[in-house]
């Protein structure tokens, strides 16, 4: 039974950290754009060329180049039982290229639960946040230290702060957030299928409380 689940909330929300952890149980691919912009970016591709003049700026890569990028992704056969995509969409324009894709699929967004956080913790969260270089696990200074200070908990690789995670940019996204992606939570109230979660919570409390709007009948 295919199963899509679109996570939204600003830069920070935890889309990153909850999409992994329902990736888990669900058994389903986490699909993050942002993963595979830095993935690019470390391989000097054509796209990561472009996407870093955008990301370094704190402002969204254009929805043609993003939109073809997802497209291509959820055509792998990795993706026929569902997948749990995390800062996709994140303009109407893309919520409707990804309608149109699903829509070829036979299939649909089934819920996108909106991790609802202050603006004030976005920041301090942003600034204190390490990410893994192997495979993007993220951590926090304060909130959720990796046992070993720089070094990843799952696959020790070296943990990094993201060139767009400075105070200043953050705001900035924060504020592209609020212009751009913010629309789709009225979109999604509309269809019905929008859910939102405290994310001002422990990591766990918040993946409990998603898990517990999962429909019944994709829980393993
Ligand atoms: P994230 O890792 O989700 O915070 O994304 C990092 C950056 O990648 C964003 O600030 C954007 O510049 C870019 N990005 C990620 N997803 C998208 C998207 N769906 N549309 C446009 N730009 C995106």
């Amino acid at each position: 039974m295919l199963l899509t689940i679109s996570i939204l909330g600003a830069p920070g929300a935890g889309k990153g950290t909850q999409a992994t952890l329902l990736s888990k149980k669900l058994g389903l691919p986490h699909i993050s754009s942002g993963d595979i912009f830095r993935e690019n970016i470390k391989n000097q591709t054509d796209l990561g060329k472009l996407a870093k003049t955008y990301i370094d700026q704190g402002e969204l890569v254009p929805d043609d180049v993003t939109i073809l990028m997802i497209k291509d992704r959820l055509s792998r056969p990795d993706c026929a039982k569902g997948t749990i995509l995390d800062g996709f969409p994140r303009t109407p324009a893309q919520a409707i290229a990804l309608d149109e894709m699903l829509k070829e699929l036979n299939t649909r967004v089934d819920l996108v639960p909106f991790i609802d956080v202050e603006d004030d913790v976005l920041i301090n969260r942003l600034s204190g946040r390490w990410t893994c270089r192997e495979s993007g696990h993220i951590y926090h200074t304060t909130f959720n230290p990796p046992r070993v200070q720089g070094i990843c908990n799952i696959d020790g690789s070296e943990l990094y702060q993201r060139d767009d995670d400075t105070a200043e940019t953050a705001k900035h996204r924060i504020q592209v957030y609020r212009e751009q992606t913010s629309p789709l939570i009225d979109h999604y109230k509309n269809v019905g299928i929008l859910e939102v979660i405290n994310g001002d919570q422990y990591i766990e409390h918040v993946c409990r409380d998603i898990m517990a709007v999962v429909p019944k009948k994709f829980k393993k």
